[in-house]
């Protein structure tokens, strides 16, 4: 394997992301030394927090632009280093710029291609797409350091069909959002949801194909590498099915080989 060690950075206003299990999870797969840590932004330098700050985006149709922030922006970004209360930051970053900021605090002597980084965080991270021209949310951003979004997962793959449209009619009707989150239960991820590190499983799996083999994703979705669009693929995919494809096993065969 390129890999010979990863480190896995806590997101703590997500308890659920149980990174002791994500640690016995890869352990039990690679023959690799898993290092869990905190937040990489615990040691962040001092124009971290505005760095961060440039990377909000607000117009989901325009690419990127550098956000000039504010004082406010700032100290917001500051406070969430230490400030665990915040557990819902649907904020949006650029995904790419996110990661360049937050790769540039991985020391120098940890900054090699063997020693792979996983950062969680709760921010959303999104990208750009040339082939609609607008922001995507999105739960991974595939690099060294890789990203991980706990907001991305849960509001990146799209609810069912059915959950838009009722909340759309019954909303003319005065009916609670609430009454309808309640019937849909059990078929998306919520905040804090139980299953959140099951999922994630899979993601550092993607993460880690993309790193060895330049292919993060399957075809095929009762795979744990299928880019899921819809919450029931993700769940169905991740915790129904649980495992990688036939084709994918082999390639994971020769990975942990080489
Ligand atoms: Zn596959």
């Amino acid at each position: 394997m390129k890999i010979s060690k990863i480190i896995l950075y806590d997101e703590p206003t997500v308890p659920e992301i149980n990174l002791v299990s994500l640690k016995n999870f890869l352990e039990q797969i690679f023959p690799i030394v898993v290092e869990t840590r905190e937040n990489i932004l615990k040691q962040s330098a001092p124009d971290t927090a505005k760095k961060i700050a440039e990377c909000k985006i607000f117009n989901l149709r325009k690419d990127f632009e550098k956000n000039e922030p504010t004082e406010e922006e700032i100290s917001f970004e500051e406070s969430n280093f230490q400030d665990t209360s915040n557990t819902e930051n649907i904020v949006m970053y650029d995904g790419f710029h996110l990661q360049k900021v937050l790769s540039e605090l991985v020391t120098e002597s940890e900054n090699r291609k063997e020693i792979f980084h996983v950062f969680f965080t709760n921010k959303l991270t999104c990208t750009y797409d040339y082939s609609d021209y607008r922001y995507h949310g999105r739960a991974l951003i595939g690099a060294n350091p890789s990203i991980i979004s706990t907001t991305g997962i849960i509001e990146a793959p799209a609810k069912p069909r059915a959950y838009y449209y009722e909340l759309m009619t019954n909303f003319t009707r005065g009916v609670n959002v609430e009454t309808v989150k309640e019937k849909y239960k059990g078929e998306y991820l919520e905040y804090h949801d139980p299953r959140l590190s099951n999922i994630i499983e899979g993601y550092l799996l993607q993460a880690i194909f993309y790193y060895e083999t330049g292919q993060a994703f399957c075809e095929n979705e009762n795979c744990r590498l299928f880019n899921a669009h819809w919450q029931k693929d993700l769940i169905k995919s991740q915790l129904e099915i649980g495992r990688v494809c036939q084709i994918h096993q082999e390639i994971l065969n020769k990975i942990i080989k080489k």
